[in-house]
């Protein structure tokens, strides 16, 4: 082929990395000035541009722009230097861009299917360029992060997630397909935006949106097979609770909103207990925030306790309150109660304010999961730290803006005392003159290695076994230099390794029940994990 395509294909595209030898056989002489550059080099004058934007979003784009210019780059730039750039392909710089995405729109990135595809969407699939698919990424846009309906500029998530299952869970970029699906969306400020790349009408609800769902979930399978890992990402909670349900027995799906949060945030918890005492069993949980992410992680722990006291989990459950927007869920609200909120109405009497319902329910963990800033008051942390010696506070909303309060915050108000994790990162406070560490309950942590896991044993269901599986693996890999320094969860400098290691668990797990197709089981799970992870560095073309 000519010089040109290969230089211009991301995927083959090396710039200035281009050999003598295969600037001569590849008909690249003159495209490219005279030096020639290793792949740290390219790297190294990659990370000093970045560090040049001072503005969040110019970083992004910027990535965005090697994505599409240089594939392997890309990669081996995120991976090198993941703790600098996840904050930028991630929350919370890619909530500004979903915000933004009309106007720094510029090449497409993924597969959009919209009401106009209705009846169309196997020959939608089949347009995308790459036939072995082994995870897509889907989002309806309705509740992008903490942020809300962002309607079709939701993309950047699925593109997002994926760039972070080939960095960090060592998916091949080919096999992972980010999907936007659009029917339309409920916030005005888009809807009156000449720029809005979306369609322009109100989201279709009821029968209108099930049908194309469905229509979409058949297309996947007639399509990719059975063992293609469809991940619901930032779907509004009254569609993703029931899509889960309505696929976890006939397709591999997994809900990260649910389930991959509720298996990053017990890891933490699971390592918390080293540096709190005790067993799980023992703490009390309150959460403000009762939707996925909460009433998806009060589920695990719930599951993870009658798991370790054999007690049945409707007995588990007690020891976990929730409150949401309108106060504690208590048993006189069932019968206005969504479904998924019903197995936490427990016996009290009613409860308003967050305050309240920790001075009621004395809680050792208090966990934000309410996508709502500045909820966990200096009063709220306060009581936290007259209750407990080490309170445990994780303030997981995001994006920055939403967390539910600072570290600084978490830390100062409560004299030291808090152990501290959040949804978004922050950085370390100094507090009378001790250095405090907060972690970062990222599900970044988990759905890489976790996805890698599903597919390395071809399994074919997901099951809350192998999200167990996923968080002990992860407490496992918080060493003990982490904890001393108030750390619940390892650094992600560590990242491929520790993916390793829980999909080598969650392949384990898969084995055991019987679920996975890729026989006979690899005698080394670790290892066989690390040898089918794609790793960026430069190929020889001949
Ligand atoms: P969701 O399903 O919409 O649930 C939000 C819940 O918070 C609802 O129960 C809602 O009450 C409640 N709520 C909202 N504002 C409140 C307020 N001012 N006071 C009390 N309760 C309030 O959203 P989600 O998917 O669970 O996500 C929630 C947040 O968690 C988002 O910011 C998201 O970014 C974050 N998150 C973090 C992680 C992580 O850190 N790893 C992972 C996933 C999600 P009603 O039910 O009464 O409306
Ligand atoms: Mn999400």
């Amino acid at each position: 082929s000519s010089g040109c395509t290969l230089l211009r294909d991301p995927r083959y595209n090396k710039g200035l990395a281009f050999t003598e030898k295969e600037r001569d056989a590849h008909y690249l002489r003159g495209l490219l000035p005279p030096a020639v550059f290793n792949q740290e080099l390219q790297e190294k004058r990659l990370m000093h541009n970045l560090r040049q934007y001072e503005v969040p979003l110019h970083r992004y784009m910027a990535l965005m722009d090697l994505q599409e210019r240089n594939e392997r780059l890309f990669y081996k730039l995120l991976i090198d230097n993941v703790e600098e750039l996840l904050p930028v392909v991630y929350t919370p710089t890619v909530g500004e861009a979903c915000q933004k995405y009309g106007s720094i729109f510029r090449r497409p990135q993924g597969l959009y299917i919209s009401l106009k595809e209705k009846g169309k969407i196997l020959e939608v699939l089949k347009n995308w360029p790459e036939k072995n698919i082994q995870v897509i990424v889907v989002t309806d846009g309705e509740r992008i992060l903490g942020l809300g309906d962002l309607g079709c500029q939701g993309m950047g998530i699925p593109v997002g997630k994926l760039s972070l299952y080939t960095a960090l869970g060592g998916v091949r970029p080919s096999s992972c397909l980010p999907i936007t699906i659009d029917v339309g969306t409920s916030n005005e400020k888009l809807l009156n935006d000449e720029f809005y790349i979306g369609l322009r009408q109100k989201r279709a609800t009821g029968k209108e949106y099930a049908e194309l769902l469905d229509e979409f979930m058949h297309a996947v399978k007639q399509n990719y097979g059975e063992k293609v890992l469809i991940q619901f990402e930032d779907f509004a909670n009254h569609n993703a609770f029931d899509l889960l349900a309505k696929y976890s027995s006939s397709h591999l799906v997994f809900n990260d909103d649910i389930q991959g949060t509720a298996s990053v945030v017990l890891a933490g918890l699971l390592a918390s207990l080293k540096l709190v005492g005790g067993t799980l069993a023992d703490h009390t949980f309150l959460f403000l925030g009762a939707g996925e992410a909460g009433t998806g992680i009060a589920e695990l722990i719930a599951l993870e306790i009658s798991k370790q006291t054999k007690a049945p989990v409707e007995e588990t459950r007690k020891k976990i309150w929730l409150v949401d927007s309108k106060g504690l869920i208590v048993s006189s609200r069932l019968g206005s109660l969504q479904h998924f909120k019903k197995p936490w109405a427990h016996e009290h009497e009613p409860v308003k304010e967050l305050v309240d319902a920790v001075k009621a329910i004395k809680p050792t963990v208090l966990i934000g999961s309410s996508g709502a800033g500045k909820t966990f008051t200096k009063e709220v942390v306060e009581t936290m730290a007259s209750l407990n010696k080490k309170p445990l506070i994780l303030a997981l909303s995001n994006p920055t803006s939403q967390s539910e309060c600072t570290a600084e915050e978490a830390y100062t108000w409560s004299k030291g005392q808090a152990i501290f994790a959040s949804g978004s990162p922050f950085d370390p406070v100094e507090y009378e003159g001790k250095v405090f560490v907060p972690g970062q309950a990222n599900n970044a942590y988990i759905f890489p290695g976790f996805g890698l896991g599903l597919i390395m044993s071809g399994a074919i269901r997901v099951r809350d076994e192998m999200l167990l599986a996923a968080s002990e693996a992860l407490a496992a890999q918080v060493s003990q230099e982490n904890y001393d320094k108030g750390l619940i969860y390892p650094p992600f400098t560590d990242i491929r390794k520790i993916s390793a290691h829980i999909a080598a668990k969650v392949a384990a797990k898969a084995y055991e029940l019987g679920l996975a197709s890729h026989l006979p089981q690899p005698k080394d799970l670790v290892k066989y994990a690390e040898s089918c992870m794609y790793s960026p560095g430069y190929r020889n073309y001949r």
